[in-house]
């Protein structure tokens, strides 16, 4: 059914006209939405809201841009999937800013994300202050990205990386034979290197460290690659003499040095396994010619005020906006103030300049003629370039975000963080007529913020645009101008239009989960605090703005630590406590589950100072469960992540036909070689490359998208073959396997915490950083709880809808239950609520903030005086 309260309202000519949509589960909807007003989609989780805004709405106005722009891509379109909608009328082009799914690129930076960096290049290229002689340097000259601007020792990296005889011989008592050489390839190429040292006459059975210095380093660092005989499995004194007598040799073997064996690995490697396994022989520091500053010193050399582009760079937005002030008021090098700041060798030459000029340094009025650093053309484009920037940097610091800085990268931001800066960033691109649908732009965001998010998305609207946001937060849905309620449920329960029109309207739809918490917040149960079995203490702690910090935790207790964006929350719960409680343990820092990043650059380049005081006794584990995806490749998916898919083989392999044919469960498998696909290795995509395009997964031709040969998909178990079962959604597969005790427990923990509607099958590329989080603590929680755990989650509930949010919550309070810790990072003050101490960071961000501004229960911390969280909590409770 659709209710529609429109037709009186709103002027459908101004609307958005969707017809006929059966994208995903959506269920043949029909619904008007209106332009140039600001929309929120809501519904549960897996109700649809994105198949509509994103997948329907927004694809459609893609692939019509694609037609008119590309028309010899009409066949990869189709290709690709064009949404299932019979017509979409009156539809704008649109701009989509999505929560980032996925793997960014490294290389990607605050300021290149908003290309505020372009414009700081144009700054120290047109107006930066040159060294006497220095000629002038093209824009590109100060990117690290290009060519013309890379340090040419790091390739514009700023980090050098190299082996040591320290990271590949670990233990130097051990002999070649008992693996000295630890870098060294593992089974038989370790071997083969081995005997090639042998026939060399290198001694493999003395002790490491008793070798001849020149020995060792000829084994680790030649770059030399001789090709000797080999004798396997003779003794060193039987290859002697095989040698002399001039014997046939098993076969002929090329030795390659240890290091460049593993710089060739890393570099070279497809798998990712053996990229992590050298890139643990591997260190990396500043690079040596640029001080890690990664742009070449004649570009390092150009200041302006005072600062080189990489120290600039280095400026929390907040600062930056400071230092552009004097330049554009047009101060820019000519008084006391900005002159102040510049460095001792840029004032002498300025000074000099002015001297020669026949001003006076004090008067400062110099012949702009003879000037060049402080020329009149360059004040007046230091004046314009200086403004510009900081018209765009303001919404920025708006949104909450002036506490970073440009040369930020992008991978260690939230995806919060990220959709904020590409909010921002619209603003300045000047578009109108376009929709902009959004995902969750509340992610993040202290409810404090709230306020300047609503600006910038009437900002956007004012320009002449249209916004859809898909949201949950009930501060934001509270002031949309149009509500668009999908579901009432998730997947098969969902795809309905619930509800389109003005808020007020949806208080009489009782199919609705949205209004309840909207007009009639269930209060969260009443509960009194647990009482903490000891402190976890942490002491000194030193880490981003967070300096010598001593902070406790509540042991066996339910934490929320809280606070505006910025304030270090995550630089608490997810750096510092990670890394102090894992170095108290003992262990390595700990990632819920192997993640496949690069390893090298995943490395945190500061570490955390500090230590555990008391409480470690306690605790026996520590498990983080991240937002960060759970693979990056279509490759890696929900059942292969969990586990529960090795199983799932099994059964298949059990089968009597299966036994017949002699398939292994390794058949069943579509990441190797045997029972999958050839043509597309079993991804069942192909990835096709677009000019100017990013580029788009289509079907494979052969399989359709099943992955699996023809072959393998004979096999069935009571009447579904594996690519069918890949197929099921978790709720289906959940009774299909009822009588699989292993299956069905996994299965039944991922509906619990609210997974129900994903696919078992569900690419790992395709999931939201909320799902991905959800999927590894599914996998936590179908483990065996023995209790002191202390379990590390940030930000647990984004991309939830409150009734998600809910059934989260009692999960968690199962994990406290079962004796262990939890310290969540939270915004969603019906949640924070709930626990059983909070702990408020602040009071403002970046160097504003890092410190406790109050803590205690839940009730004691909303009455605090100076916490700008506590009035947000009181309301709460
Ligand atoms: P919401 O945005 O409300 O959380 P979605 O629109 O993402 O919900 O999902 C609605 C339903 O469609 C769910 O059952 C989900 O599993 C399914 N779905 C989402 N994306 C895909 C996809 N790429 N392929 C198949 N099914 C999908
Ligand atoms: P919150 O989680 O409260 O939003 P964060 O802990 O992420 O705050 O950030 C606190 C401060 O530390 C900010 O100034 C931020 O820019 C800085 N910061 C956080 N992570 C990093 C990082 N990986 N590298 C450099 N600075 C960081
Ligand atoms: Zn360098
Ligand atoms: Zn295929």
């Amino acid at each position: 059914m659709t209710r529609n309260s429109s037709s009186r309202s709103t002027d459908t000519a101004g609307s958005v006209r969707v017809r006929g949509a059966r994208e995903n589960n959506l269920k043949n909807v029909d619904v008007d939405i209106p332009r140039n007003a600001f929309v929120v989609f809501t519904g549960i989780s897996g109700s649809g809201k994105s198949s509509l805004a994103f997948g329907t709405i927004y694809a459609e106005s893609q692939r019509r841009y694609l037609e008119s722009v590309a028309p010899y891509a009409r066949r990869l379109i189709q290709q690709a999937g064009t949404p299932e909608v019979e017509a979409i009328e009156c539809l704008p082009p649109a701009v989509a800013l999505q929560q980032q799914r996925g793997a960014v690129n490294v290389r990607s930076s605050v300021g290149s994300v908003t290309t505020l960096s372009s414009l700081v290049r144009m700054l120290y290229s047109r107006t930066g202050a040159y060294p006497p002689g220095q000629p002038m340097l093209y824009a590109e000259d100060f990117s690290p990205n290009t060519v013309e601007g890379a340090c040419p020792t790091c390739h514009g990296i700023g980090r050098v990386y190299d082996v040591t005889e320290q990271t590949m011989v670990p233990d130097d008592s051990l002999s070649i034979r008992d693996r000295a050489i630890a870098s060294w390839p593992p089974a038989w190429h370790g071997q083969n290197l081995r005997d090639i040292l042998v026939s060399m006459g290198y001694d493999v059975d003395r002790p490491w460290r008793d070798l001849p210095q020149k020995d060792r380093d000829w084994i680790l660092y030649t770059e030399e690659t001789p090709t000797v005989p080999v004798y396997p499995g003779l003794t060193p004194e039987q290859t002697r003499v095989a040698i002399r007598r001039g014997m046939e040799p098993g076969y002929q073997g090329t030795f390659t040095g240890a290091r460049r064996y593993v710089l060739d690995t890393f570099a070279n490697t497809k798998s990712a396994l053996m990229k992590k396994r050298v890139s643990q022989y591997i260190i990396g520091r500043d690079c040596p010619t640029c001080d890690g500053k990664r742009l070449k010193r004649a570009a390092l050399s150009v200041t302006f005020e005072g600062l080189d582009i990489a120290a600039l760079g280095d400026l929390s937005l907040l600062k930056l906006r400071e230092v552009m002030r004097p330049a554009a008021q047009g101060d820019y090098g000519r008084d006391g103030a900005a002159t102040a700041i510049l460095d001792k060798d840029a004032r002498e030459a300025a000074v000099a300049e002015r001297v020669a000029a026949g001003g006076s340094a004090h008067k400062a009025a110099p012949d702009v003629r003879r000037t060049p650093n402080m020329s009149e053309e360059k004040v007046v484009a230091a004046q314009r370039l200086a403004a510009d920037l900081i018209e765009r940097i303001n919404p920025l610091i708006d949104l909450g975000l002036g506490y970073l800085s440009l040369d930020r990268a992008t991978p260690t931001l939230s995806s919060g963080e990220l959709q904020r800066l590409r909010l921002a960033t619209q603003l300045s691109s000047q578009l109108f007529g376009v929709v902009y649908v959004l995902d969750e732009p509340s992610a993040g965001l202290h409810p404090a913020d709230g306020e300047s998010l609503l600006q910038v998305l009437h900002g956007l609207k004012a320009a002449g645009n249209s916004v859809f946001v898909v949201e949950h937060d009930l501060d934001l849905i509270a002031q949309a101008e149009w509500l668009v309620d999908v579901g009432p449920g998730a997947g098969e329960g969902g795809g309905r239009i619930v509800y389109s029109g003005p808020l007020p309207g949806l208080a009489d739809v009782a199919d609705s989960v949205t209004r309840r918490y909207l007009f009639e917040p269930p209060k969260p149960p009443a509960r009194s605090p647990r009482k903490p079995r000891g402190w976890l203490r942490l002491a000194g702690v030193t880490r981003n703005n967070l300096r010598d910090l001593d902070v406790g935790f509540p042991l066996g207790c339910f934490t929320a630590v809280t606070g505006v964006s910025g304030s270090g929350k995550s630089s608490l719960v997810a750096q510092a406590l990670p890394d102090l409680v894992s170095a108290g343990l003992g262990t390595a820092p700990p990632v819920a589950e192997e993640s496949d990043t690069d390893p090298l650059l995943d490395a945190a380049p500061e570490a955390t100072r500090g230590r555990t005081a008391t409480g470690m006794d306690d605790i026996r584990r520590i498990i983080e469960v991240d937002q960060k995806p759970i693979g990056r490749t279509p490759r890696s998916n929900l059942a292969t992540y969990t586990g529960l898919f090795d199983h799932v083989r099994k059964l298949f392999a059990a089968t009597p036909e299966a036994k017949k044919r002699r398939y292994g469960a390794g058949r069943f498998s579509f990441n190797v070689a045997g029972g999958r696909c050839p043509t597309c290795e079993g991804e069942g995509f192909m990835m096709v490359e677009l000019l100017f395009l990013p580029s788009v997964y289509a079907p494979c031709s052969t399989c359709h998208g099943s992955r699996y040969n023809a072959e393998t998909l004979e096999i069935e178990w009571r009447g579904k073959n594996i690519a069918e079962v890949l197929a099921m959604r978790v709720d289906q597969a959940r009774d299909f396997f009822d009588s699989e005790p292993q299956i069905a427990r996994a299965l039944t923990v991922l509906q619990e915490i609210g997974l129900g509607y994903l696919k078992l099958g569900q690419p790992a590329t395709e999931l939201s950083g909320g799902e991905a989080q959800r999927i590894k603590l599914a996998t936590e929680l179908q483990r065996v709880q023995r209790g002191q755990t202390l379990y590390v989650l940030d930000e647990p509930t984004s991309g939830l809808h409150p009734a998600d949010v809910d059934r989260l919550m009692r999960q968690l309070q199962g994990l406290v239950d079962a004796g262990n810790t939890v310290v969540i990072v939270e915004h969603d003050m019906r949640a924070v609520a709930q626990t059983d101490w909070v702990i408020d960071l602040g009071p403002g961000a970046g160097e504003e903030g890092g410190r406790i501004v109050a803590e205690g229960t839940p009730r004691e911390v909303a009455k605090a005086k100076d916490s700008k969280t506590a009035p947000y909590l009181a309301a709460a409770l």
